[in-house]
């Protein structure tokens, strides 16, 4: 089959579309799907450059995100599935953990992604845990569905499970290009939330006041958390969406209320953070982390996807032969939403 593979880490320069061996050996309870397209995250640049503590086999297929045919079942799946057309999880978890148990899949001491630690989704066929798998709802194109997973999933947790964002709040949220910002938006509207969104690009806020962004931001040329004191009447915002790390933290902080809460996914410019902790503790802030999604959290997104909501904004669309244009467009920064890889 074909594949957009890394041979070895590095930059894009490591990548090339490739013929691989078809996936053969189906894992009891896991079954192959015949993609029509994948899509990229930030992820797959971390998995390309080298992840401290993750070994891989190379040639490696990247790819999270994918939607496509059921067209083989491991031992334990009903063949009636095969011929079903899905979307899936990309977080993989044992099911046999305490905190899996605890149905926290995210939390999985075992937790593995698609493309990062296992074979992706930017090649013709992808091995997927049964269990991982919904149907694609019929309203929404391939495109949308191979966008939809991972920064859904991502935002939903962030957004709803661990910021609880209330409809009275106010909602900041860093670089509204990138997969999970906008879908952030996204939710943050569905809550009723007020939101102001930054980037460093016209072009990109005049898109984040469509999809409903009360006040928008150029963050290069406006110092950020003096604007969002005037616009909170020095109260600041109930809730930053920060993952960009380094370059935007001390300023999160400088734009949260009292008992304010902070979430982040990640962090595109830097890992290593300066938190001044008198503001922690006198604000009684929250910090929290989170990584992708439960099933049950994946379950919920999935059904607002078939009701039209949390459709995800679709920046370009590539032909898999062209794999590596789509890695260069992500790495650029130029893109406001998702970068979709045609596979059919
Ligand atoms: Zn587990």
């Amino acid at each position: 089959m074909k594949a957009l593979v890394a041979r070895g880490h590095g930059d894009i320069s490591m990548l090339e579309v490739a013929d691989v061996p078809t996936p053969s050996k189906i894992p009891a309870g896991w079954v192959r799907v015949k993609l029509k397209a994948a899509a990229l995250n930030r992820l797959d640049l971390f998995t390309l450059g080298g992840i401290p503590g993750i070994t891989l086999d190379f040639p490696h297929i990247l790819g999270a995100d994918g939607a496509g045919v059921v067209n083989e079942v491991g031992n334990g799946v009903d063949r009636a599935t095969v011929g079903k057309e899905v979307l899936f999880n990309p977080g993989i978890s044992c099911y046999e953990c305490e905190f899996c148990d605890a149905g926290e899949h995210s939390l999985c001491v075992r937790y593995r992604l698609l493309g990062e630690h296992l074979a992706g989704t930017l090649a013709e066929y992808v091995l997927v845990p049964h269990v991982n798998t919904a149907s694609k709802p019929e309203s929404v194109s391939w495109h949308q569905a191979a966008a939809f997973s991972l920064v859904t999933i991502t935002s939903w947790r962030m957004m709803v499970t661990r910021a609880d964002v209330q409809p009275d709040e106010t909602v900041l949220i860093w670089g509204i290009g990138g997969g999970v910002s906008s879908t952030c938006l996204n939710i943050a509207k569905l809550k009723g939330a007020f939101v102001i969104a930054t980037s460093s690009s016209d072009e990109k806020l005049n898109v984040a006041k469509e999809m409903g962004a009360d006040v928008v931001l150029n963050h290069s040329s406006l110092d950020v958390s003096k604007e969002v004191r005037k616009i909170t009447d020095k109260r600041g915002v109930d809730v930053v969406i920060d993952n960009v790390g380094q370059t935007t933290w001390e300023q999160s902080l400088k734009c949260l209320a009292r008992a304010g809460r902070l979430v982040t996914c990640g962090g595109t410019t830097g890992w290593q953070l300066n938190t001044d902790v008198r503001r922690l503790f006198w604000n009684q802030f929250t910090i929290m982390g989170s990584t992708m999604g439960n099933a049950a959290e994946y379950r919920e997104v999935v059904r607002l996807f078939g009701e039209g909501k949390l459709v995800p904004v679709v920046d370009s669309v590539v032909p898999l032969e062209d794999g590596v244009a789509a890695f260069e467009r992500l790495e650029s920064g130029e893109q406001m939403g998702k970068v979709v890889v045609d596979i059919s």
